[in-house]
Protein backbone atom coordinates (compact mmCIF):
# COMPACT_ATOMS: atom_id res chain seq x y z
CA UNK A 1 0.00 0.00 0.00
CA UNK A 2 1.78 3.35 -1.16
CA UNK A 3 1.51 6.42 1.28
CA UNK A 4 0.74 9.96 -0.08
CA UNK A 5 3.46 12.36 0.82
CA UNK A 6 2.48 14.63 3.85
CA UNK A 7 1.81 17.83 3.52
CA UNK A 8 2.01 20.42 6.19
CA UNK A 9 1.46 23.81 6.63
CA UNK A 10 4.27 25.91 7.91
CA UNK A 11 3.39 29.12 9.34
CA UNK A 12 6.87 30.27 8.70
CA UNK A 13 6.81 30.08 4.85
CA UNK A 14 2.98 30.26 4.92
CA UNK A 15 2.45 27.40 2.72
CA UNK A 16 2.53 23.49 2.75
CA UNK A 17 5.34 21.84 2.36
CA UNK A 18 6.30 18.42 2.21
CA UNK A 19 7.09 16.80 5.34
CA UNK A 20 10.86 15.35 5.10
CA UNK A 21 12.06 13.45 8.29
CA UNK A 22 15.37 14.37 9.91
CA UNK A 23 15.81 10.94 11.28
CA UNK A 24 14.78 7.92 9.50
CA UNK A 25 11.48 7.69 9.87
CA UNK A 26 11.20 9.27 13.34
CA UNK A 27 9.54 13.03 13.28
CA UNK A 28 10.52 15.22 16.15
CA UNK A 29 7.73 16.98 17.31
CA UNK A 30 8.61 19.94 20.27
CA UNK A 31 4.92 21.09 21.94
CA UNK A 32 4.62 24.32 23.75
CA UNK A 33 3.09 23.09 26.87
CA UNK A 34 0.93 24.81 29.49
CA UNK A 35 2.26 26.99 32.30
CA UNK A 36 0.95 25.46 35.51
CA UNK A 37 -0.42 27.93 37.45
CA UNK A 38 -3.91 27.20 36.77
CA UNK A 39 -6.18 24.79 35.28
CA UNK A 40 -6.41 24.04 31.71
CA UNK A 41 -9.24 25.11 29.32
CA UNK A 42 -10.96 23.54 26.60
CA UNK A 43 -8.77 26.53 24.40
CA UNK A 44 -5.40 25.20 25.53
CA UNK A 45 -7.00 21.93 25.35
CA UNK A 46 -7.31 22.13 21.53
CA UNK A 47 -3.68 23.41 21.07
CA UNK A 48 -2.69 20.35 22.60
CA UNK A 49 -5.10 18.00 20.34
CA UNK A 50 -2.96 19.27 17.32
CA UNK A 51 0.37 17.30 17.86
CA UNK A 52 -2.02 14.67 19.52
CA UNK A 53 -3.44 14.66 15.89
CA UNK A 54 -0.21 15.03 14.18
CA UNK A 55 1.37 11.92 15.79
CA UNK A 56 -1.63 9.99 15.21
CA UNK A 57 -1.79 10.46 11.54
CA UNK A 58 2.00 9.93 11.17
CA UNK A 59 2.06 7.16 12.99
CA UNK A 60 -1.01 5.39 10.73
CA UNK A 61 0.75 6.35 7.53
CA UNK A 62 3.77 4.60 9.15
CA UNK A 63 5.82 6.89 10.52
CA UNK A 64 7.37 6.54 14.09
CA UNK A 65 6.92 9.92 16.44
CA UNK A 66 9.22 11.68 19.29
CA UNK A 67 7.51 14.53 21.36
CA UNK A 68 8.52 16.66 23.83
CA UNK A 69 5.72 18.78 25.69
CA UNK A 70 7.28 21.25 27.82
CA UNK A 71 5.46 22.42 31.24
CA UNK A 72 6.40 26.06 32.27
CA UNK A 73 6.71 26.17 36.17
CA UNK A 74 8.77 29.88 36.12
CA UNK A 75 9.08 33.12 34.11
CA UNK A 76 6.20 33.21 32.36
CA UNK A 77 5.41 36.93 32.60
CA UNK A 78 1.31 37.88 33.21
CA UNK A 79 1.50 40.69 30.11
CA UNK A 80 4.25 37.85 27.65
CA UNK A 81 3.27 40.56 24.85
CA UNK A 82 4.92 43.43 26.22
CA UNK A 83 7.72 41.12 28.44
CA UNK A 84 6.22 42.75 31.58
CA UNK A 85 4.30 42.29 34.99
CA UNK A 86 4.66 39.55 37.63
CA UNK A 87 5.56 35.79 37.15
CA UNK A 88 2.06 34.34 36.83
CA UNK A 89 3.55 31.07 39.40
CA UNK A 90 4.29 33.35 42.08
CA UNK A 91 0.83 35.37 41.61
CA UNK A 92 -1.04 31.85 42.51
CA UNK A 93 1.50 31.15 45.11
CA UNK A 94 0.36 34.27 46.52
CA UNK A 95 -3.33 33.55 45.62
CA UNK A 96 -3.44 30.27 46.67
CA UNK A 97 -1.24 30.75 49.45
CA UNK A 98 0.56 27.87 48.48
CA UNK A 99 4.57 27.59 47.62
CA UNK A 100 5.24 27.68 43.59
CA UNK A 101 6.51 23.83 43.76
CA UNK A 102 2.43 22.92 44.90
CA UNK A 103 1.21 25.12 42.74
CA UNK A 104 3.13 23.36 39.58
CA UNK A 105 2.69 19.95 40.88
CA UNK A 106 -1.32 20.26 41.57
CA UNK A 107 -1.52 22.49 37.75
CA UNK A 108 0.50 19.58 36.11
CA UNK A 109 -1.73 16.71 37.80
CA UNK A 110 -4.64 18.43 36.82
CA UNK A 111 -3.40 19.04 33.15
CA UNK A 112 -2.40 15.16 32.85
CA UNK A 113 -6.28 14.15 33.81
CA UNK A 114 -8.19 16.64 31.47
CA UNK A 115 -5.33 15.69 28.28
CA UNK A 116 -6.19 11.62 29.45
CA UNK A 117 -9.94 13.02 29.18
CA UNK A 118 -9.93 14.29 25.79
CA UNK A 119 -7.74 11.02 24.66
CA UNK A 120 -4.93 13.09 23.77
CA UNK A 121 -1.86 10.76 23.94
CA UNK A 122 1.13 11.55 26.51
CA UNK A 123 3.95 13.13 25.33
CA UNK A 124 7.02 10.93 25.11
CA UNK A 125 8.77 13.31 27.35
CA UNK A 126 7.25 16.32 29.81
CA UNK A 127 10.35 17.89 30.86
CA UNK A 128 9.39 21.00 33.45
CA UNK A 129 11.53 24.38 33.02
CA UNK A 130 12.75 24.78 36.63
CA UNK A 131 14.84 21.36 35.96
CA UNK A 132 16.54 23.16 32.77
CA UNK A 133 18.02 26.15 33.83
CA UNK A 134 21.81 24.95 33.66
CA UNK A 135 21.32 24.42 30.18
CA UNK A 136 19.23 28.16 29.74
CA UNK A 137 22.64 29.64 31.62
CA UNK A 138 24.48 28.10 29.48
CA UNK A 139 22.57 29.35 25.75
CA UNK A 140 22.23 32.97 27.34
CA UNK A 141 25.90 32.47 27.75
CA UNK A 142 26.76 32.18 24.37
CA UNK A 143 24.49 34.81 23.62
CA UNK A 144 26.10 37.23 25.43
CA UNK A 145 29.40 35.95 23.74
CA UNK A 146 27.95 36.13 20.31
CA UNK A 147 26.83 39.81 21.37
CA UNK A 148 23.33 38.84 20.47
CA UNK A 149 22.97 40.12 24.05
CA UNK A 150 23.56 42.47 26.80
CA UNK A 151 23.90 42.88 30.32
CA UNK A 152 22.25 45.69 32.37
CA UNK A 153 21.55 45.05 35.99
CA UNK A 154 21.64 41.68 36.09
CA UNK A 155 19.06 41.70 33.59
CA UNK A 156 20.30 40.26 30.35
CA UNK A 157 18.11 41.20 26.86
CA UNK A 158 18.45 39.51 23.41
CA UNK A 159 19.37 42.32 21.18
CA UNK A 160 16.88 42.39 18.51
CA UNK A 161 18.56 45.00 16.04
CA UNK A 162 21.68 42.14 16.01
CA UNK A 163 19.08 39.10 14.50
CA UNK A 164 18.04 40.41 10.81
CA UNK A 165 15.48 37.67 10.78
CA UNK A 166 13.69 38.78 13.91
CA UNK A 167 10.36 39.19 12.76
CA UNK A 168 9.76 36.66 9.91
CA UNK A 169 7.74 34.08 11.77
CA UNK A 170 4.90 36.92 12.63
CA UNK A 171 5.56 39.13 9.81
CA UNK A 172 6.01 42.26 12.64
CA UNK A 173 8.35 44.39 10.83
CA UNK A 174 10.94 46.71 13.76
CA UNK A 175 9.14 49.43 13.46
CA UNK A 176 5.46 47.87 14.26
CA UNK A 177 7.36 46.35 17.35
CA UNK A 178 8.15 49.96 18.29
CA UNK A 179 4.69 51.56 17.35
CA UNK A 180 2.72 48.76 19.25
CA UNK A 181 4.81 48.67 22.77
CA UNK A 182 2.36 50.71 24.31
CA UNK A 183 3.11 52.78 27.46
CA UNK A 184 6.71 53.31 29.03
CA UNK A 185 9.02 51.81 27.44
CA UNK A 186 11.59 50.03 29.56
CA UNK A 187 14.49 53.08 29.45
CA UNK A 188 17.40 49.98 30.03
CA UNK A 189 16.00 48.08 26.67
CA UNK A 190 18.35 49.15 23.53
CA UNK A 191 14.75 48.49 21.43
CA UNK A 192 11.57 48.42 23.02
CA UNK A 193 11.33 44.97 21.14
CA UNK A 194 14.10 43.74 23.17
CA UNK A 195 12.87 40.62 25.19
CA UNK A 196 14.32 39.16 28.49
CA UNK A 197 16.41 36.38 28.54
CA UNK A 198 17.48 36.57 32.35
CA UNK A 199 15.98 38.34 34.89
CA UNK A 200 17.78 40.12 37.88
CA UNK A 201 15.92 38.58 40.95
CA UNK A 202 14.86 41.91 43.22
CA UNK A 203 13.32 41.74 46.28
CA UNK A 204 10.53 39.00 47.60
CA UNK A 205 11.38 36.18 45.10
CA UNK A 206 10.99 32.51 45.84
CA UNK A 207 11.86 30.75 43.06
CA UNK A 208 15.72 32.46 42.06
CA UNK A 209 18.34 30.76 41.01
CA UNK A 210 22.67 31.92 41.11
CA UNK A 211 23.56 33.00 37.49
CA UNK A 212 26.89 34.52 36.39
CA UNK A 213 24.61 37.96 35.81
CA UNK A 214 23.49 37.58 39.70
CA UNK A 215 20.75 35.77 41.48
CA UNK A 216 17.80 35.53 38.58
CA UNK A 217 15.30 33.57 36.95
CA UNK A 218 14.52 32.86 32.96
CA UNK A 219 12.52 34.62 31.10
CA UNK A 220 9.80 32.31 29.49
CA UNK A 221 11.14 32.23 25.62
CA UNK A 222 14.89 30.79 26.60
CA UNK A 223 13.21 28.04 28.50
CA UNK A 224 11.62 26.73 24.83
CA UNK A 225 14.86 27.07 22.84
CA UNK A 226 17.05 25.57 25.51
CA UNK A 227 14.29 22.17 26.69
CA UNK A 228 13.63 21.78 22.78
CA UNK A 229 17.59 21.71 21.62
CA UNK A 230 18.38 19.55 24.97
CA UNK A 231 16.21 17.04 24.03
CA UNK A 232 15.39 16.92 20.58
CA UNK A 233 18.89 17.89 19.01
CA UNK A 234 20.15 21.35 17.31
CA UNK A 235 17.43 19.83 14.37
CA UNK A 236 14.49 19.08 14.62
CA UNK A 237 11.40 18.55 12.56
CA UNK A 238 8.47 20.08 14.03
CA UNK A 239 7.14 22.46 16.34
CA UNK A 240 3.69 23.20 17.21
CA UNK A 241 1.68 25.79 19.43
CA UNK A 242 -1.32 27.96 19.71
CA UNK A 243 -1.70 30.88 17.36
CA UNK A 244 -0.97 33.33 19.82
CA UNK A 245 2.20 31.68 20.23
CA UNK A 246 3.48 33.01 17.14
CA UNK A 247 4.48 36.33 18.73
CA UNK A 248 6.31 36.90 20.82
CA UNK A 249 7.27 33.45 21.97
CA UNK A 250 8.18 31.67 18.73
CA UNK A 251 9.51 34.97 17.30
CA UNK A 252 11.56 35.13 20.63
CA UNK A 253 12.53 31.51 20.35
CA UNK A 254 13.86 31.77 16.63
CA UNK A 255 15.89 34.51 17.41
CA UNK A 256 17.50 32.77 20.74
CA UNK A 257 18.11 29.04 19.04
CA UNK A 258 19.11 30.26 15.32
CA UNK A 259 21.41 33.08 16.71
CA UNK A 260 23.30 30.56 19.24
CA UNK A 261 23.48 28.03 16.64
CA UNK A 262 23.65 29.71 13.51
CA UNK A 263 21.33 27.52 11.26
CA UNK A 264 17.66 27.07 11.20
CA UNK A 265 16.47 24.71 13.58
CA UNK A 266 12.61 23.71 13.53
CA UNK A 267 11.58 22.09 10.07
CA UNK A 268 8.14 23.38 10.95
CA UNK A 269 6.33 25.72 12.49
CA UNK A 270 2.43 24.25 12.91
CA UNK A 271 0.09 26.50 14.92
CA UNK A 272 -3.47 25.85 16.63
CA UNK A 273 -6.29 28.22 15.76
CA UNK A 274 -7.82 29.98 18.96
CA UNK A 275 -10.81 28.76 20.90
CA UNK A 276 -13.51 31.59 20.85
CA UNK A 277 -16.41 32.04 23.36
CA UNK A 278 -18.83 34.87 22.67
CA UNK A 279 -16.35 36.57 20.37
CA UNK A 280 -13.36 36.81 22.41
CA UNK A 281 -10.49 34.28 22.74
CA UNK A 282 -11.19 31.84 25.70
CA UNK A 283 -8.54 32.66 27.67
CA UNK A 284 -7.58 32.00 31.73
CA UNK A 285 -6.76 35.33 32.36
CA UNK A 286 -9.86 37.33 31.16
CA UNK A 287 -12.11 34.18 33.35
CA UNK A 288 -13.78 33.26 30.11
CA UNK A 289 -12.97 29.68 30.01
CA UNK A 290 -14.23 26.26 30.14
CA UNK A 291 -13.03 23.63 31.89
CA UNK A 292 -13.14 19.89 30.42
CA UNK A 293 -14.77 18.66 33.58
CA UNK A 294 -17.64 21.30 33.37
CA UNK A 295 -18.52 19.96 30.17
CA UNK A 296 -18.69 16.86 31.96
CA UNK A 297 -21.12 18.37 34.72
CA UNK A 298 -23.05 19.40 31.96
CA UNK A 299 -23.78 15.52 31.36
CA UNK A 300 -21.30 15.75 28.35
CA UNK A 301 -19.08 13.07 26.87
CA UNK A 302 -15.26 14.63 27.17
CA UNK A 303 -14.74 13.42 23.58
CA UNK A 304 -17.92 15.55 22.16
CA UNK A 305 -15.15 18.05 22.36
CA UNK A 306 -12.97 16.24 20.60
CA UNK A 307 -15.86 15.40 17.95
CA UNK A 308 -16.33 19.47 18.00
CA UNK A 309 -12.74 20.23 17.21
CA UNK A 310 -12.38 17.66 14.45
CA UNK A 311 -15.02 19.18 12.64
CA UNK A 312 -13.20 22.51 12.21
CA UNK A 313 -9.94 22.92 10.13
CA UNK A 314 -6.96 22.88 13.07
CA UNK A 315 -5.61 26.36 11.61
CA UNK A 316 -8.95 28.02 11.45
CA UNK A 317 -10.25 30.05 14.97
CA UNK A 318 -13.46 27.80 16.68
CA UNK A 319 -16.42 29.34 17.82
CA UNK A 320 -17.61 27.31 20.88
CA UNK A 321 -20.96 26.93 22.08
CA UNK A 322 -23.09 24.89 23.67
CA UNK A 323 -25.26 24.15 21.22
CA UNK A 324 -22.47 23.51 18.90
CA UNK A 325 -21.49 20.57 21.97
CA UNK A 326 -24.58 18.82 22.52
CA UNK A 327 -24.61 18.49 18.81
CA UNK A 328 -21.33 16.68 18.57
CA UNK A 329 -22.27 14.48 21.54
CA UNK A 330 -25.32 13.43 20.23
CA UNK A 331 -23.68 13.06 16.98
CA UNK A 332 -20.89 10.63 18.69
CA UNK A 333 -23.28 8.66 20.45
CA UNK A 334 -25.01 7.73 17.40
CA UNK A 335 -21.42 6.87 15.70
CA UNK A 336 -20.63 4.87 18.02
CA UNK A 337 -23.92 2.99 18.14
CA UNK A 338 -23.81 2.23 14.66
CA UNK A 339 -20.27 0.93 14.87
CA UNK A 340 -21.67 -1.62 17.81
CA UNK A 341 -24.66 -2.10 15.76
CA UNK A 342 -22.79 -3.22 12.65
CA UNK A 343 -20.01 -5.04 14.35
CA UNK A 344 -22.23 -7.56 15.11
CA UNK A 345 -22.61 -8.39 11.57
CA UNK A 346 -19.67 -10.37 10.74
CA UNK A 347 -16.20 -10.43 11.07
CA UNK A 348 -14.53 -7.78 12.16
CA UNK A 349 -11.76 -8.12 9.31
CA UNK A 350 -10.57 -5.40 7.26
CA UNK A 351 -9.50 -7.52 4.37
CA UNK A 352 -12.61 -6.72 2.26
CA UNK A 353 -12.47 -3.01 2.97
CA UNK A 354 -13.01 -1.51 0.01
CA UNK A 355 -9.48 0.14 -0.97
CA UNK A 356 -10.64 3.37 -2.19
CA UNK A 357 -12.00 4.47 1.27
CA UNK A 358 -8.90 3.99 3.18
CA UNK A 359 -6.93 5.80 0.50
CA UNK A 360 -9.28 8.52 0.97
CA UNK A 361 -8.91 9.15 4.73
CA UNK A 362 -4.75 9.02 4.01
CA UNK A 363 -5.23 11.54 1.79
CA UNK A 364 -7.38 13.77 3.69
CA UNK A 365 -5.01 13.32 6.58
CA UNK A 366 -1.66 13.63 4.99
CA UNK A 367 -3.02 17.23 3.54
CA UNK A 368 -2.44 19.04 6.17
CA UNK A 369 -4.30 17.30 8.66
CA UNK A 370 -7.74 18.11 6.64
CA UNK A 371 -9.93 16.84 9.36
CA UNK A 372 -13.30 18.18 8.28
CA UNK A 373 -12.43 16.69 5.43
CA UNK A 374 -12.16 13.25 7.07
CA UNK A 375 -15.19 13.87 9.00
CA UNK A 376 -17.38 14.42 6.03
CA UNK A 377 -16.03 10.82 4.79
CA UNK A 378 -16.95 9.35 7.95
CA UNK A 379 -20.79 11.29 7.24
CA UNK A 380 -20.50 9.45 3.51
CA UNK A 381 -19.58 6.09 4.49
CA UNK A 382 -22.09 5.79 7.39
CA UNK A 383 -24.29 6.16 4.46
CA UNK A 384 -23.10 4.48 2.02
CA UNK A 385 -23.92 0.94 0.62
CA UNK A 386 -20.96 -0.20 1.94
CA UNK A 387 -21.34 -3.60 3.77
CA UNK A 388 -22.30 -2.93 7.30
CA UNK A 389 -19.61 -4.97 8.95
CA UNK A 390 -17.01 -3.08 6.53
CA UNK A 391 -18.50 0.16 7.52
CA UNK A 392 -17.50 -0.63 11.77
CA UNK A 393 -14.20 -1.89 10.86
CA UNK A 394 -13.50 1.25 9.11
CA UNK A 395 -14.65 3.19 11.61
CA UNK A 396 -12.58 1.46 14.21
CA UNK A 397 -9.67 1.04 12.15
CA UNK A 398 -10.08 5.21 11.14
CA UNK A 399 -10.66 5.77 15.05
CA UNK A 400 -6.60 4.85 16.10
CA UNK A 401 -6.22 8.63 14.37
CA UNK A 402 -9.69 9.97 15.70
CA UNK A 403 -9.75 9.03 19.05
CA UNK A 404 -13.32 8.99 19.91
CA UNK A 405 -13.77 5.93 21.69
CA UNK A 406 -15.75 4.15 18.74
CA UNK A 407 -15.30 0.91 19.95
CA UNK A 408 -16.78 2.04 23.04
CA UNK A 409 -19.94 -0.32 24.43
CA UNK A 410 -22.19 -0.17 27.29
CA UNK A 411 -23.88 3.29 26.26
CA UNK A 412 -27.37 3.17 26.84
CA UNK A 413 -30.02 1.87 23.89
CA UNK A 414 -32.65 1.13 23.00
CA UNK A 415 -33.61 -2.32 23.85
CA UNK A 416 -36.60 -3.65 21.17
CA UNK A 417 -39.76 -3.99 22.62
CA UNK A 418 -40.82 -6.99 24.56
CA UNK A 419 -37.25 -7.83 25.17
CA UNK A 420 -36.86 -6.25 28.71
CA UNK A 421 -39.58 -8.86 29.79
CA UNK A 422 -37.36 -11.81 27.93
CA UNK A 423 -33.96 -10.44 29.59
CA UNK A 424 -35.98 -10.58 33.42
CA UNK A 425 -37.46 -13.76 32.53
CA UNK A 426 -34.17 -15.43 31.80
CA UNK A 427 -32.45 -14.37 34.76
CA UNK A 428 -34.76 -15.84 37.05
CA UNK A 429 -34.68 -18.92 34.92
CA UNK A 430 -30.62 -18.83 35.47
CA UNK A 431 -31.14 -18.21 38.80
CA UNK A 432 -32.79 -21.34 39.48
CA UNK A 433 -30.45 -23.12 37.16
CA UNK A 434 -33.54 -23.97 34.69
CA UNK A 435 -30.63 -24.43 31.57
CA UNK A 436 -33.20 -25.25 29.05
CA UNK A 437 -35.94 -22.37 29.64
CA UNK A 438 -32.37 -19.86 29.59
CA UNK A 439 -31.12 -21.20 26.47
CA UNK A 440 -34.74 -20.79 25.05
CA UNK A 441 -35.35 -17.32 25.96
CA UNK A 442 -32.00 -16.28 24.36
CA UNK A 443 -33.00 -17.97 20.92
CA UNK A 444 -36.49 -15.55 21.66
CA UNK A 445 -34.34 -12.61 22.52
CA UNK A 446 -32.00 -13.44 19.05
CA UNK A 447 -35.17 -13.13 16.83
CA UNK A 448 -34.98 -9.71 18.33
CA UNK A 449 -31.98 -8.57 18.09
CA UNK A 450 -30.67 -8.87 21.11
CA UNK A 451 -27.74 -11.23 21.61
CA UNK A 452 -26.81 -11.77 25.70
CA UNK A 453 -23.97 -13.34 26.92
CA UNK A 454 -23.04 -14.69 30.58
CA UNK A 455 -19.97 -13.35 31.91
CA UNK A 456 -19.36 -13.49 35.56
CA UNK A 457 -18.73 -10.46 36.54
CA UNK A 458 -15.23 -9.75 39.22
CA UNK A 459 -16.74 -7.97 42.22
P1 LIG B 1 -0.56 28.76 28.59
O1 LIG B 1 -0.83 27.76 29.68
O2 LIG B 1 -1.20 30.07 28.84
O3 LIG B 1 0.94 28.89 28.33
O4 LIG B 1 -1.22 28.19 27.26
C1 LIG B 1 -0.99 26.89 26.81
C2 LIG B 1 -1.28 26.78 25.34
O5 LIG B 1 -2.65 27.03 25.08
C3 LIG B 1 -0.49 27.76 24.50
O6 LIG B 1 0.16 27.03 23.46
C4 LIG B 1 -1.52 28.70 23.92
O7 LIG B 1 -1.21 29.06 22.60
C5 LIG B 1 -2.78 27.87 23.96
N1 LIG B 1 -4.01 28.68 24.07
C6 LIG B 1 -4.27 29.65 24.98
N2 LIG B 1 -5.51 30.16 24.78
C7 LIG B 1 -6.06 29.48 23.74
C8 LIG B 1 -7.33 29.52 23.07
N3 LIG B 1 -8.30 30.35 23.42
N4 LIG B 1 -7.51 28.64 22.05
C9 LIG B 1 -6.54 27.77 21.68
N5 LIG B 1 -5.34 27.69 22.28
C10 LIG B 1 -5.09 28.52 23.30
ZN1 LIG C 1 7.15 27.35 24.29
Amino acid sequence: MSQPSVRLYNTLTRKKEELRPLGEGVVRIYSCGPTVYRYVHIGNLRTFMLPDLLRRSLEYLGYQTQQVMNITDVGHLTDDTFDRGEDKMLVAARLENRSPEDIAAHYTAAFMDDVRKLNIRPADTYPRATQYIPQMIELIAALLEKRHAYEVDGTVYFDIASFPPYGRLSRNSTEKLIAGARGEPDPRKLHPGDFTLWKAAGEHRLQVWPSPWGPGYPGWHIECSAMSMSLLGERFDIHTGGADNVFPHHEAEIAQSEAVTGHRVVGAWMHGGLLMLSGARMAKSAGNFLRVTEIEEQGHDPLAFRYLALQAKYRSPLNFSVEGLAGADKALRHLREHAADWSQDGADEMQSTPGEWGSRFRDAIADDLDFPRVMALVAELVHSAVPRSVKSALLRHWDNVLGLDLGRTGFERAVPAGAEQLIAEREKARAERDFARSDQLRQELKALGVEVSDRSIEK
